[in-house]
C-alpha cells in the first residue's frame, strides 16, 4: 500500500469537501471502518508498522477535523450572507441553577457570626467515641451512646452526633480567647418523618474569654435572633439539662410570623424553640487543659434546617431533599 499517496489523497479530499456530508463521505473513505488504513491497523504485527499507520490515522483527524470546523464556519457565513439567519432574534434561556435553600439559610447565618467578629470551623463528620461523647462528659450509659441512637463505624468511630466535637477539637488545638461557630452535618439514627432525619445540619457557637458572664450569652442569643428573625424579636430562656453545659437552657424567640400574639407557626404560644445554650461546663475545660478558675465561656446551638423551615414556611423537613425543582426554585 502506498501509504503517502493514501494520505496526499485524503487531505485533498477533506481540503475539498463542500459541506458536512462531504466531510462525512471522505470519512469514510479514508477512516470508516472497511476502509484501507483501518483494516490495516486492525492487521499490524509489528510495532514500527503500528507507529507508522498510528500517526498516519492521527494526522488524517487532524484533516477531519480542520475540514468540520471549516465547513461550519462557511455555513454560518452563508447562512448570515443569505439572510436565513436573524441574528437579531432573542436567544433561548437557559434555566440558571442557585443555592439550595438550606445552604442559603447556612451561610446568612455564618455571615451573622462573622459580623459579630467568629470565626466558621469546619470539622470532620467522622469522630472518635472521645470527641462526640467523653471529652463532653457524656456518661458511658447515656442513652444516646448506644447503636441504636448513634451510627458506629467501627468500637472506636462514630459519625458525629452533633457539631460539638468541633468545640473539643478547636480547643485542643488552640489557647483561648475563642470565637468561632461550627456548622455542619450530623447523624442520627431516627426515621425519617416531617421534622425528623438521619442526617441534618446543625451550626454551634463556642465563646471561650476571661470574664464572660451569662449576660454575654442572653446578648449573643438575642443579637443573632434579631439579625435572623427581624428586629422586633425578644428572646427568653428556659432552664435545661445538657451533659456538657451547667447551667443548661433553652431558649425561645418571639414568633416572628405573629410577633407573639400567637399563631400556628408558634403553635398559639407566641414562642418558637430554637435551640440549647449554656456554660461551659468546668469538666470540660478540664479535659481540653483549660484552668477553669480562669477561663469561662458558653455555647449554644440549633438545627439549620429547623430555621429555615420556620421562616420559608416549609411544613415537612422530607422537601429539603427530595430535590422537587417546584419546592427548590422558590428561594
Ligand atoms: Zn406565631
Amino acid at each position: 500500500m502506498d501509504w503517502d499517496a493514501y494520505e496526499r489523497d485524503a487531505l485533498r479530499d477533506f481540503d475539498t469537501a463542500r459541506d458536512a456530508s462531504g466531510v462525512s463521505e471522505v470519512h469514510v473513505r479514508y477512516l470508516g471502518r472497511r476502509a484501507a488504513l483501518p483494516l490495516a491497523l486492525r492487521e499490524v504485527r509489528d510495532r514500527e508498522t503500528g507507529q507508522l499507520l498510528n500517526s498516519l490515522r492521527e494526522r488524517l483527524e487532524q484533516g477531519e477535523h480542520a475540514a468540520s470546523a471549516r465547513v461550519a464556519r462557511e455555513h454560518v457565513a452563508q447562512q448570515i450572507g443569505s439572510g436565513g439567519l436573524d441574528v437579531t432574534l432573542p436567544g433561548t434561556p437557559f434555566p440558571r441553577g442557585r443555592l439550595h435553600l438550606v445552604t442559603q439559610v447556612r451561610r446568612e447565618i455564618e455571615d451573622i457570626f462573622l459580623g459579630m467578629g467568629y470565626e466558621v470551623w469546619d470539622g470532620d463528620e467522622v469522630s472518635d467515641v472521645y470527641h462526640n461523647f467523653d471529652a463532653l462528659t457524656t456518661e458511658p450509659g447515656h442513652p444516646s451512646r448506644s447503636q441504636s441512637d448513634t451510627f458506629y463505624l467501627d468500637g472506636d468511630t462514630v459519625l458525629r452526633t452533633h457539631t460539638s466535637p468541633d468545640q473539643i477539637r478547636a480547643m485542643e488545638s488552640r489557647e483561648p480567647p475563642i470565637y468561632i461557630v461550627c456548622p455542619g452535618r450530623c447523624y442520627r439514627r431516627d426515621t425519617p418523618d416531617a421534622t425528623h432525619s438521619p442526617t441534618f445540619l446543625q451550626i454551634e457557637c463556642l465563646a471561650v474569654d476571661r470574664g464572660i458572664t451569662l449576660a454575654d450569652l442572653q446578648g449573643t442569643v438575642l443579637a443573632f435572633s434579631r439579625a435572623l428573625f427581624g428586629p422586633e424579636r425578644e428572646v427568653r430562656m428556659r432552664t435545661s439539662f445538657f451533659p456538657f453545659t451547667e447551667p443548661s437552657v433553652e431558649f425561645d424567640v418571639t414568633c416572628f410570623l405573629c410577633g407573639g400574639e400567637g399563631c400556628t407557626v408558634c403553635k398559639h404560644s407566641g414562642w418558637i424553640e430554637m435551640g440549647g445554650a449554656g456554660w461551659v461546663d468546668p469538666d470540660v475545660f478540664r479535659n481540653v487543659g483549660y484552668d477553669p478558675d480562669v477561663w469561662a465561656g458558653f455555647a449554644f446551638g440549633f438545627g439549620i434546617e429547623r430555621i429555615a423551615m420556620l421562616r420559608h414556611g416549609i411544613p415537612d423537613l422530607r422537601m429539603f431533599w427530595e430535590n422537587d425543582l417546584r419546592v427548590l426554585g422558590q428561594f
